[in-house]
């Protein structure tokens, strides 16, 4: 897992409160918990019932509130956003959440995903006038929200929802209101717990851990909450479809003490690592995984196969993002001084190497490398997951198809580029086996950057009505 080394984008994690005294405070603690989800930009936005105050600024968690205030972030309403852009710059100007001011109130957005049409619908508004102050797709929504003829909040953001394609996680905060939605394939992760009298919504349930939340459920593809201080009200504004999580989220992007759809994302890493055994063995004496996205799929792995499990790479927590320079020379070094192979454990094996995923070869060429230098007699690549063929447009920036090491190259080729002795991915059967353990309770996930089938298309179809539930 070496995103900062590698450049390839993340995506980002929304957290939100409502009716807790200390609802900035959470916010914080819940964003520390999302930081993996994004390292660029950080903020909170907290509403006492009359105004919206924000506090947000570039860098991790703990540097953006180094010099927040609690007591002037007083309320008991609270949204907060990490960021790493998939979309638009990265500097303070698209650090959310984003706030509005208008004549009528205000409002707040937090968005992750991707809104696929974003173009297209930032050209509409720029021709009836609107001037965007960001290059996030995220402002689109507030515009159309404000330009909807509705006179009623919920349906001016049913009317402004409905005008978006793509994969999507919203919180929008007004004084005294916080609006929840997912897009209506469920692409995105988003669940709903419980502090105390408190409600809690985050990307994943690792944040409801930190603070002592439990959680209650999973936020519905197509659905739209509405929380105020009279409860929770539910709206659909997209007709039921079979929901269709990002398959991404398991194999590398969430925590391993998430849960996402009722399945914990180690767990089904460990049978992702234990299906690939099943699937293509490896003649070997020892397993190790890349720290620390691919660790529970090795430990799977080397169970199913009756192999020892070990640490043959070590990762340095220490380097920070500081060290990390873009240029191809720096980032080699930049690799180096992340991981580094356990020289008495590798020397003279046959060492199975598994990663969670090959998106350009970078980093499992330079593993191999570094375990053959290292003494490896052979370094057997396995990947817990398919091949990665397609681009992503709903969120994780898998780059341009071209770069794409599996799409442009068989996997003989392959092999040969990352100098393994044996390469060998997971099936796409394997990874859903891995995954839906219970089909009433998990329609399917999201394979799209593995087999190019893409649940949500660009072109919109027939606009959708809502009712209420
Ligand atoms: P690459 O070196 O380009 O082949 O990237 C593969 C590595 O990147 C694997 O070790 C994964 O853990 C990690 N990875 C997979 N998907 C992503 C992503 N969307 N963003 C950042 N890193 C990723």
């Amino acid at each position: 897992m070496l995103t900062e080394i590698k450049g390839i984008n993340e995506e980002c994690g929304v957290f939100g409160i409502w009716g807790h005294e200390k609802a900035a405070e959470l916010t914080y603690y819940g964003l520390h918990a999302l930081q993996h989800r994004g390292q660029e930009g950080a903020g909170v936005v907290v509403s006492d019932g009359t105004s919206l105050k924000i506090h947000k600024d570039t860098g991790l968690v703990n540097d953006v509130f180094k010099q927040a205030n609690f007591s002037d972030l007083a309320g008991k309403a609270a949204i907060g956003h990490v960021r790493y852009s998939t979309q638009g710059d990265k500097g303070y100007a698209n650090v959310q959440p984003l706030l509005f001011h208008t004549q009528q109130g205000s409002m707040a957005l937090a968005h992750n995903g991707n809104v696929m049409n974003a173009f297209e619908l930032r050209g509409e508004l720029e021709n009836e006038g609107s001037i965007l102050q960001t290059t996030s797709d995220t402002e689109v929504l507030a515009h159309l929200i404000k330009r909807s003829t509705k006179a009623d909040k919920e349906e001016a953001i049913i009317d402004a929802l409905q005008k978006l394609v793509g994969a999507y996680a919203y919180l929008i905060m007004t004084e005294d209101r916080m609006y929840v939605a997912l897009d209506p394939r469920g692409i995105r992760p988003l669940s709903i717990g419980r502090l105390g009298d408190a409600y809690v919504v985050a990307s994943e349930t690792c944040a409801f851990d930190l603070i002592g939340a439990t959680f209650e459920r999973e936020v519905l593809p197509g659905e739209l909450l509405t929380i105020s201080d009279d409860g929770v009200e539910s709206t659909r504004f997209a007709m039921r479809e079979q929901r269709r999580m990002c398959a991404m989220e398991y194999v590398y992007l969430s925590r391993p003490d998430s849960d996402l759809n009722h399945v914990n994302v180690h767990a089904s890493r460990k049978r992702m690592g234990m299906e690939l055994a099943k699937e293509a063995p490896a003649e070997a004496d020892v397993v190790t995984g890349v720290p620390d996205s691919s660790i529970s799929a090795a430990i799977g792995y080397a169970e199913q196969m009756g192999l020892p499990y070990e640490m043959g790479i070590i990762k340095n927590r220490y380097i920070g993002r500081t060290f990390i320079q873009p240029s191809q020379e720096l980032r080699e070094q930049g690799v180096k001084m992340k991981l580094s192979p356990v020289r008495r454990i590798v020397e003279g094996k046959r060492v199975v190497m598994i990663d969670d995923s090959i998106v350009r070869g970078t980093t499992s060429r330079r593993i191999v490398r570094m375990l053959k230098e290292a003494g490896a007699k052979e370094v057997h690549v396995r990947i817990a997951s398919p091949s990665i063929i397609s681009p992503c447009y709903y969120g994780i920036d898998m780059s341009s198809k071209e770069e794409l090491i599996a799409a442009n190259n068989t996997l003989d080729e392959l092999c040969d580029q990352i100098g393994a002795d044996s390469v060998a991915y997971l099936s796409e059967n394997g990874l859903e086996q891995a995954i839906v353990k219970d089909k009433t309770i998990h329609q399917g996930i999201c394979t799209a950057c593995m087999t190019g089938k893409y649940p949500v298309k660009k072109e919109k179809e027939s606009t959708i009505s809502y009712s209420k539930s």
